[in-house]
């Protein structure tokens, strides 16, 4: 890992490695095993003690999940990590492992439907309470910390609303109050956006989406601060939320690309938003890089590229949201994003369909928001099915 610190991020994307056998290998072998042997009893011994490292069991360490954590430490700037089957498993990790009985998690409002329902639904169990904050209002967050907030939770760009936080401004204010800044890294990647050097202290994201960035691996990952990535592992290791081989093995292939798909994600999404904002036929257009998003200079302050998501309010609500789905002839209706096919999906009756129709409201998913994730297809052929699509959905 170390040979690789001084190297740029494509490189570093791709030149990180796990050890080669001794068959010479070129590309990274799949170590399809369950567990790993020892040479003695002493050696066994001293593993399982920790006074050794090396891999004793897939639930705790793999190489290909080693490769993979090492690889986006070095992209996110982190000093350690940990790889977790789905991005919720992550997450929730974050907060099972670093928080307990009577603390409190101040968390943005606009965040992805799965971490809503865990606020909402699951951390109350065991006694965990949080706020949520509004992005449009910054001064208000900081009367909102309490006695017993341990952690500030935030998406940047948000799922679905494209909301932008200023990462710096929150990680002094988490500084200044002793706090954990957790950030989903979701919709811009390390390729766009780093929040640890902005004082982010941990980085969760859904490898699902733009790192896999082809719909087939579910997989997520934490990287951030050693001392707290130690709290996570010994959750982790115990508990069996860990990445497969197979899903470490195609995600760390995947990050191989991913500045070139970024690149072209956001060239697309940019083209798209650009010919939609003078479509009749679309209202509230959204996307982070066009001066007409309400935090675009926040945006051009902490992200390199405006990312491959763009979100738009249908003139016509919820009925020309439904028809402008139904008459789309090449992109897909499903509920993924970051794929190199370019994806329509509506939120309200979708990814966040189990907040109420306030709580929706409230973080901005309207009943006609319709959020685009801009694939990797040529860009003509994309303007062309949105726009007939939207002609034929008066
Ligand atoms: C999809 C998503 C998640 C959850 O990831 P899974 O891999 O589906 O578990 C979390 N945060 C954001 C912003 C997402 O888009």
């Amino acid at each position: 890992m170390n040979k690789n610190k001084m190297k740029k991020f494509e490189t570093n994307a791709i030149r990180t490695q796990a050890e080669r056998t001794t068959n010479r290998e070129h590309s990274v072998p799949m170590y399809l095993t369950s567990s790993f042997t020892f040479d003695d009893a002493e050696q066994m011994r001293a593993m399982f003690a920790d006074e050794l490292e090396g891999n004793i069991y897939s639930r705790f360490t793999n190489p290909n999940s080693t490769e993979f954590v090492d690889k986006m430490c070095l992209l996110e700037g982190a000093e350690a990590g940990y790889a977790t089957a789905s991005g919720m498993a992550a997450i929730f990790a974050s907060f099972m492992a670093l928080l307990k009985s009577g603390d409190h998690i101040l968390a943005a409002s606009s965040i992805f439907g799965s971490t809503h329902t865990v606020l909402t639904k699951l951390l109350p169990k065991w006694n965990i309470e949080h706020t949520y904050a509004y992005i449009n209002k910054p001064e208000s967050w900081e009367q909102l910390i309490q006695k017993n907030t341990k952690m500030i939770f935030v998406e940047t760009p948000s799922n679905p609303g494209l909301d932008i936080i200023d990462l710096e401004w929150l990680g002094k204010l988490a500084n200044k109050h002793s706090l954990i800044l957790n950030v989903d890294n979701c919709f811009a990647t390390p390729y766009i956006q780093r929040p640890i050097e902005f004082g982010a202290h941990l980085v969760t994201h859904s490898a699902t989406k733009y790192i896999d960035g082809q719909g087939r691996v579910l997989g997520g990952i934490v990287v951030g601060k050693k001392e707290l990535i130690k709290e996570i592992y010994t959750f982790c290791r115990s508990t069996g939320p860990s990445l497969s081989p197979f899903n470490a093995w195609t995600l760390s292939k995947s990050l191989e690309t991913l500045a070139v798909r970024m690149e072209r994600h956001s060239q697309n999404a940019l083209q798209l938003a650009t010919a939609l904002e003078k479509n009749a036929a679309v209202e509230k257009l959204k996307y982070p890089l066009l001066p007409s998003h309400p935090q675009f200079a926040i945006a051009k302050r902490q992200m390199s590229l405006g990312g491959g998501i763009v979100s738009f309010e249908m003139v016509g609500g919820i009925n020309s949201g439904r028809k402008f789905l139904d008459a789309l002839q090449m992109c897909s209706l499903t509920a993924n994003l970051g794929d190199t096919r370019t994806i329509a999906t509506h939120p309200a009756s979708t990814t966040h369909a189990k907040l109420t129709e306030e709580e929706r409201l409230a973080v901005g998913i309207t009943p006609g928001l319709v959020r685009i994730s801009v694939g990797l297809e040529n860009i003509y052929d994309i303007v062309s099915d949105i726009e007939q699509a939207l002609l034929n959905s008066k």
